[in-house]
């Protein structure tokens, strides 16, 4: 007999705002409960975390769920299926993101062959790929969950082409804009955009003193600005090593802030990204 979760496993981060972190992949789960609703942010790898979600949320509040996904990385949306086939009829994204999970959604099924088998063979109860309905572009959207709002908002292209942000009170949860404890992941990222997105949030610290990554442990604004200096000095050191000719820029690689696969997957995003103006950038 498998023992459920308990009430322990949320962490309280703020006023009417938890975290739940999934074993997998340290995917954090977010849950806001208002008056009339509660809203769960992402909603993981398949319909085995996703059940180990909902039962989690149902421990601390009953309310009708409305789901978000913070973009279109399998740990985070596909428990989406199980969500709708529990009652939850709103799952929100970001436009570019929606069309992400489409085009790439079946590919992402062998992501997840390890945590959760069904969702990788497509075979199963609530293995479909379910797109969110709500959809949010350039203009914020509140979402009003009786006595309590939290906030929708993109503020540009970064780990991937729709990263959603959800702002809860002094909370943000930042979907993988930010990570804590592993290296941030860059293979569809936009390094050049990422890093004015991350000095936009950096902007807004005044707003959002608590900062949930996508993966690891609850950071602040110290975190973020750390890892906005890594990737600036990351940009430079590759930006120097694929401008000079003579240089073989994977020779980069070993002298970057990351892991060798991310190194490798930033400096293929640079090359694919960039644009006249990032090459006579003064960074
Ligand atoms: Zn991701």
């Amino acid at each position: 007999m498998t023992q459920g979760p308990t009430e322990s496993s949320w962490e309280r981060v703020g006023d009417r705002t938890y975290v739940l972190t999934l074993p997998a992949f340290k995917a954090n789960i977010g849950l806001v409960i208002g008056d009339e609703k509660a809203v769960v942010i992402d909603t993981g790898a398949g319909p085995g975390e996703a059940a180990t979600i909902h039962a989690a949320v149902r421990e601390i509040t009953d309310l009708p769920l409305v789901a978000v996904n913070t973009h279109a990385h399998a740990d985070h949306f596909f428990g989406n299926a199980y969500f709708a086939a529990h009652g939850v009829e709103d799952i929100w994204a970001h436009a570019a993101a929606v069309e992400a999970m489409e085009a790439t959604g079946e590919k992402q099924r062998a992501l997840v062959a390890g945590s959760e088998p069904d969702m990788a063979a497509a075979a199963g109860e609530h293995t479909e790929l379910r797109l969110p309905n709500c959809t949010v572009a350039d203009e914020p959207v509140d979402l009003d969950l009786g006595g309590y709002t939290v906030t929708l908002f993109h503020l540009g292209r970064g780990h991937t082409a729709g990263d959603l942000l959800i702002g809860s009170g002094n909370v943000l949860f930042a979907g993988d804009l930010v990570e804590e404890g592993t290296h941030p992941e860059f293979e569809d990222s936009y390094p050049y955009e990422w890093r004015k997105t991350l000095g936009k949030m950096i902007a807004i610290d005044e707003l959002y003193s608590v900062v949930v990554p996508g993966h690891g442990r609850v950071v602040d604004q110290d975190y973020v600005r750390s890892q906005l200096r890594n990737l600036r000095q990351a940009i430079r050191m590759c930006n120097t090593a694929i401008h000079e000719a003579s240089v073989d820029y994977t020779k980069a690689v070993p002298v970057l802030p990351y892991g060798p696969t991310q190194s490798r997957h930033l400096i293929l995003r640079l090359k694919a990204t960039e644009t006249p103006a990032d090459t006579i950038m003064p960074h």
